[in-house]
């Protein structure tokens, strides 16, 4: 009977904040999503996938260094 006030009270209560996702490296606001594929090879077990926020700053560093040949 009062689910109706009651579903009003939690929205008034806990209101649903923008979730802010901070970059993994620096902490600023993370505005990239990188996906990083581990592998071990000769090893059966499946690859694992790990995705990690990133800002804009950071992607570029981490993409400039991924393509610098050494
Ligand atoms: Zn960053």
């Amino acid at each position: 009977m009062l689910n109706w006030l009651r579903k009003i009270l939690s929205k008034e209560i806990f209101p649903s904040r923008p979730k802010i996702i901070h970059c993994h490296v620096c902490f600023l606001k993370a505005t990239h999503t990188l996906r990083i594929i581990s592998e071990e090879f000769g090893s059966e077990e499946e690859p694992k996938e790990i995705i990690i926020k990133i800002c804009g700053g950071c992607n570029e560093e981490i993409h400039e260094r991924y393509n610098s040949s050494e």
